[in-house]
């Protein structure tokens, strides 16, 4: 097909692998289901739903309840995204100028450049030090010779689980002549945030998403900082982007966040017991997380993989991703039982 641009051939597509049958540890999910007088409700308000009706377009409601459970003053301005992978698209629709370059570090989160190549920018990825710190001096300079349009940092990252140094994260925002987003998907594990740092930095983004914290299904993120930017991302976003039964759901779900808080907490219970475990196994280096997920070192990684799926449980294989991840793999925190069947898989794929 000739009218297909090369570099979208190129591409291959986000993988999502099958999981029927397999324990689910591949994605940053929250383990839990939601407890069943919730279901009931949701149940409830699903049932009344005109669904002959488009949804709302710019809920207020849903942005209040959102500014309230996540901590944002009310008065901050924030756009809703179908994920932050839509928000990620959003931004880089705004800002793609013919020869704009967005730039990121490497490893991180895989859309931030898929994303770039969609809207038709160059990406830059300036790579972290071994130990998955960055590398200011690098940044910086590549700041320099590119002036990016944008700028993502996640905030843990992901797949490394750590967070960066925020003193070397302001020189960026103060060294970028464009936007900065901080991308917080996995701030319900971490509780450090750049949100107070808005009002000192024009050009800061914060985004936040609610599915690490228990909402994957419902797709729902947002974008908050200046009003005077958001106004202009919020024109790119398609009028009807989050659906009536997913804004239903988390009105009702969030109403009663403390469900997923107390999930969050057993999340990080869960991660330092299976942290201490995995570190424990011969062979294996476990490096430190502030997610809910654990990247580990393995030799002969994509072989523990397939080992790994073929005793039922799925996890990521990094090992091919980035040079700074050979033989890594990334675990996500499940229940109790969930890491204890993995980690039987993982000592009997070993033997
Ligand atoms: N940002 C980061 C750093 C992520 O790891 C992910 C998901 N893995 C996302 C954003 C996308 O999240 P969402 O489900 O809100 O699209």
């Amino acid at each position: 097909m000739d009218c297909i641009r090369e570099e979208i051939k190129a591409l291959s597509a986000y993988a999502v692998p099958p999981a029927d049958g397999l324990v689910k540890l591949d994605a940053m999910e929250n383990p839990y289901v939601l407890p069943d007088e919730l279901r009931v409700a949701i149940a409830h308000r699903l049932s009344v739903l005109e669904v002959n009706r488009y949804p709302e377009s710019n809920p207020e409601k849903l942005k209040s309840l959102l500014r309230q459970t996540m901590g944002i003053d009310p008065a901050t301005a924030i756009v809703l995204g179908n994920g932050s992978d839509e928000l990620i698209q959003m931004l880089a629709l705004s800002v793609a100028k013919p020869g704009a370059v967005i730039l990121g570090v490497e490893p991180a989160f895989v859309m931030f450049r898929m994303i770039a190549t969609f809207v038709g920018l160059r990406f830059v990825g300036v790579p972290l030090k071994t130990d998955f710190s960055l590398d200011g001096p690098a940044l910086l300079s590549a700041i320099e010779a590119h002036q990016p349009a944008l700028v993502f940092l996640a905030y843990p990252n992901n797949p490394t689980g750590n967070h960066f140094d925020s003193a070397v994260m302001e020189t960026v925002i103060r060294a970028t002549p464009g936007l900065v987003v901080i991308d917080e998907a996995y701030f319900p594990f971490s509780k450090q945030s750049f949100l107070p740092r808005l009002p000192a930095y024009p050009n800061l983004l914060v985004m936040r998403t609610v599915s690490k914290f228990g909402l994957a299904g419902v797709r729902l993120g947002f974008l908050s900082g200046r009003a005077n930017v958001l106004e202009h991302i919020d024109k790119v976003r398609l009028p009807y982007n989050i659906s009536m039964l997913d804004q239903a759901v988390a009105l009702e779900v969030l109403a009663h966040s403390e469900v997923l808080r107390e999930q969050a907490l057993r999340i990080l219970q869960q991660r330092a017991v299976l942290a201490k475990q995995l570190a424990a196994i011969a062979g294996v280096v476990v490096y430190p997380s502030d997610a809910n997920f654990l990247l580990f070192r393995i030799a002969k990684a994509s072989r523990i993989f397939d080992g790994l799926r073929h005793r039922g449980i799925l996890v990521k294989d990094l090992s091919a991703a980035h040079p700074l991840l050979t033989d890594c793999l990334r675990v996500t925190v499940g229940t109790f039982e969930e890491n204890q069947r993995f980690l039987d898989a993982l000592k009997d794929t070993i033997e």
